[in-house]
């Protein structure tokens, strides 16, 4: 019996009926992005596993259980990007960008993270990353907001997601906190679950976000990071609140979102919808500024956020935006082998002159009828109809699919002109 081969659990296909709400949503985001004078930059998918240990952190959920590392052929660990963060430092430092230079990035892609697959969690993931470097007012914190904000419009789901956001300023007020907060846990030691009491000695931040509901009280009665912060983070915070506020941005101020990533400071934000269940955290991020002399760069400035893609296109699903695609406008028939070679001429010619339209040329072979059901059934406008008398007269059959229109006999050049009048009008698909 055949043995299939399947995909990995956790990685996706994306079948063609699909790609339409891709491109859809990859076209908006360049375009936003574009609008703010962001640059792509292209990464490696694999990186040495170090970068990973050194800038997420020892005892964060991706080094300790989420990587996909493995040994090469000389013996080297490396690893699957998890995230875009650190490679992208990594290029910067690696190609001396961040020297008295500003930049807004971009990037698009993959991302490995061995976790329990489930709805809105995979294995293989897409993220929009964008980091910037070299500027450390709020005002850019203000501007990354406002590129996700003007994101969600554009993509029809602004009602659908809201805005949280908190500062975890610098590590030297976090150590102090730190060590309040663990007093506060250890006075109720019996409440902690399993999770909990491990990271109490590791991440006794991330005791505030836990998932278990259980806990919810005894997190959220916890002392507030907020109440903790020097005045210079306070200042910080208050002016990108109040930017926020002039612009209209609406958030909320949730002093329990710490982030799960070690690198972060000051500024840190998710967006979060009600509408995909447990996985509602669409897009996060934050500001990373000693993530770039962690990695061994002189002291600078970076703030960023990532993007799950998968999660963005089921909420553009939920608010019903799928846009409709026609993959072939007009769809040749050609029956006999003077049409046969004929069509594939012709249909070079078209695609010169009528360089919009999306032209399919039957293959195959087939009669009339059959090809006639092709072109129906892939959604086509119109059925160019070539046979073997007609192509010796010159003469070309038109029909229209969608209304019950005969068939007009046409010659070449006018059917150019039919076809470059219709690529005008025709919405784009
Ligand atoms: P979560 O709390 O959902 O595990 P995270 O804090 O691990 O998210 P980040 O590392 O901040 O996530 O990644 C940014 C975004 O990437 C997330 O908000 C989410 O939209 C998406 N994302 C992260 N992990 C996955 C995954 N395994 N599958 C699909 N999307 C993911
Ligand atoms: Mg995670």
């Amino acid at each position: 019996m055949a043995n299939n081969i399947q995909a990995i659990r956790g990685m996706h296909d994306v079948l063609p009926d699909q790609t339409p709400l891709w491109q859809y949503a990859e076209r908006t985001l360049r375009d936003v992005l574009g609008t703010y004078g962001y640059s792509e930059i292209r990464l490696p998918i694999v990186e040495k596993t170090e970068l990973f240990k050194r800038s997420i952190g020892e005892v964060t959920d991706i080094v300790e259980k989420e990587m996909y590392t493995f040994e090469d052929r000389n013996g080297d660990s490396l690893t699957l990007r998890p995230e875009g963060t650190a490679g992208c430092l990594r290029a910067c430092l690696e190609h001396g960008l961040l020297h008295n230079q500003v930049h807004r990035l971009w990037y698009y892609g993959p991302m490995y993270r061995h976790e329990r697959p489930q709805k809105g969690r995979y294995r293989q993931f897409i993220q929009l990353g964008v980091e910037t470097y070299g500027m450390s007012g709020p005002d850019i914190d203000a501007e990354l907001i406002l590129i996700m904000d003007r994101l969600w419009k554009k993509l029809g789901i602004r009602d659908k997601v809201r805005l949280q956001l908190n500062s975890l300023g610098t590590i030297e007020e976090r150590l102090v906190y730190r060590t309040v907060l663990v007093d506060y846990f250890r006075g109720h030691l019996a409440e902690l679950d399993e999770d909990s009491l491990r990271r109490l000695e590791t991440n006794p931040l991330r005791i505030l976000d836990t998932k278990n509901l259980a806990m919810q009280t005894l997190a959220a009665n916890a002392p507030a990071l907020m109440d903790y912060l020097g005045a210079d983070s306070l200042a910080h915070f208050n002016t990108l609140t109040e930017t926020l506020d002039s612009l209209g941005v609406s958030y909320d101020i949730n002093t329990r979102l710490v982030r799960g990533l070690d690198y972060y400071s000051k500024t840190v934000f998710e967006w979060v919808t009600d509408e995909l269940g447990s996985q509602g955290t669409v897009c996060a991020g934050g500001r990373y500024d000693s993530l770039v002399e962690q990695l061994g760069g002189k002291p600078n400035f970076a703030v960023g956020f990532a993007m799950g893609i998968e999660r963005l296109l089921a909420l553009i699903e939920v608010a019903g935006h799928v846009p409709t695609t026609r993959c072939v406008d007009v769809f040749m028939i050609r029956v006999g082998e003077a049409a046969e070679r004929e069509g594939l001429r012709f249909a070079e010619a078209i695609r010169n002159e009528v360089p919009g339209l999306k032209l399919q040329v039957n293959c195959g072979g087939g009669s009339f009828k059959s090809q006639f059901k092709k072109a129906d059934k892939i959604g086509a406008d119109y059925a160019l109809i070539l046979g073997d008398d007609e192509v010796s007269r010159g003469e070309y059959g038109l029909k229209s699919l969608r209304n019950d229109q005969g068939q007009q006999t046409l010659t070449q050049e006018q059917v150019i002109t039919f076809l470059q009048e219709y690529t005008l009008q025709a919405e784009p698909a």
